[in-house]
């Protein structure tokens, strides 16, 4: 298969490049390394089968044709990150949308219509705090996320995108909804909670947990989320889809402080901080966040193979 992956020198772009590359797909990458690093594609630089272009989604002038060129695309590019967010609003809206329509227009004006696999998030659900969030579900964009809302309502442009390029013009689409991913190659600078904690278990510092931690998420190896991807992906074929790709365990906050601390052998101790002193505003966090995997799993049979124990010690082992 051709296999096109924007954003594909990041943290689940660059997982996904490993899984294709070991099927001995024909990958290119583009990504202008905003937070992407080259040195997560070393292992298939050398490779003949492997392409990798510095270049924005928004500007760059060969997207047509490598966009023609493709079978499958996974539209990662995009403005993450909860400081980001807040701190370039405008940016993450025009990266993320704008750059959202610019690959599904040249997926439309291409004579072959490949699938389109986007990037969305769990985000989405907003303040749906009560429930297991299925994909069904009305979605709530809430102004109690302060500026944060910004993304979420870029990561639902991007889905009412998708549906309207496979409605009018026949490109199959995978919108996947994240859920938090955490492993290998993520970074914590840009407001990741797994890596941050690590990193202070590691080095005997403070856990600081922003906003009580009472708030659960729900983890998922991003080993697992690029099989789940791809499992989707496959099994969709040219229909299109909205699903939760994620992990149903779900661990409050200071729970998964006191695991790492457990898990690394750490004399750290916890640092309550408030969102305001974390984030420089106010804003209500969301305080649950599940999925219901039931789609996943009746349309591809998708089993987790890692445990949240698993990745930490992974993590802890390459701090
Ligand atoms: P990441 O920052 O590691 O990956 C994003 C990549 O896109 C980076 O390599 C960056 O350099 C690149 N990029 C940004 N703007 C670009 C542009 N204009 N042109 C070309 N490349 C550009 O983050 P990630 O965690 O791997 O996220 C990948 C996707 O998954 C994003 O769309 C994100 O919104 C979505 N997502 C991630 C999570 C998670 O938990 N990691 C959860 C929900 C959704």
């Amino acid at each position: 298969m051709h296999i096109l992956i924007t954003g594909g020198a990041g943290f689940i772009g660059s997982h996904l490049v490993d899984l294709h590359m070991a099927r001995g797909d024909q990958v290119h990458v583009v990504d202008d390394l905003s937070t992407g690093v080259r040195a997560n594609l070393a292992a298939h630089e050398d490779q003949p089968n492997f392409r990798f272009d510095e270049a924005d989604v928004l500007t760059w002038d060969q997207l047509d044709r490598v966009v023609g060129w493709a079978d499958r695309i996974y539209h990662l590019a995009a403005v993450v990150g909860v400081y980001r967010v807040i701190a370039e609003p405008t940016k993450v809206l025009a990266t993320n949308i704008a750059g959202c329509e610019r690959l599904l227009r040249a997926a439309r004006d291409g004579g072959w219509k490949p699938q389109v696999v986007l990037a969305s998030s769990s985000e989405v659900y907003g303040h749906n705090d009560e429930h297991i969030l299925h994909e069904d579900q009305e979605l709530t964009v809430s102004t109690r996320a302060g500026t944060r809302w910004g993304y979420s309502v870029s990561k639902i442009a991007d889905e009412a995108l998708g549906l309207s390029y496979s409605q009018r013009f026949g490109i199959p689409a995978v919108i996947s909804r994240f859920f938090n991913t955490v492993g290998p190659r993520q970074i914590g600078r840009y407001g990741m909670v797994v890596p941050r904690f690590v990193a202070q278990a590691v080095r005997n510092e403070p856990i600081t947990v922003f906003g009580g931690g009472a708030q659960t998420r729900s983890f998922c190896d991003v080993r697992d989320t690029v099989v789940a991807l791809d499992a989707m992906a496959t099994s969709s074929g040219r229909e299109t889809h909205i699903v939760n790709v994620g992990n149903d365990r779900e661990i409050s906050i200071r729970d998964l402080a006191d695991l790492v601390i457990q898990r690394a052998g750490s004399s750290s101790t916890i640092k309550d901080v408030a969102l305001r002193e974390a984030y420089g505003e106010d804003f209500e966090d969301i305080r649950r966040r599940r999925p219901d995997l039931s789609k996943l799993r009746g349309m591809t049979g998708f089993e987790h193979r890692f445990t949240l124990e698993q990745t930490i010690d992974d993590l802890i082992d390459v701090e």
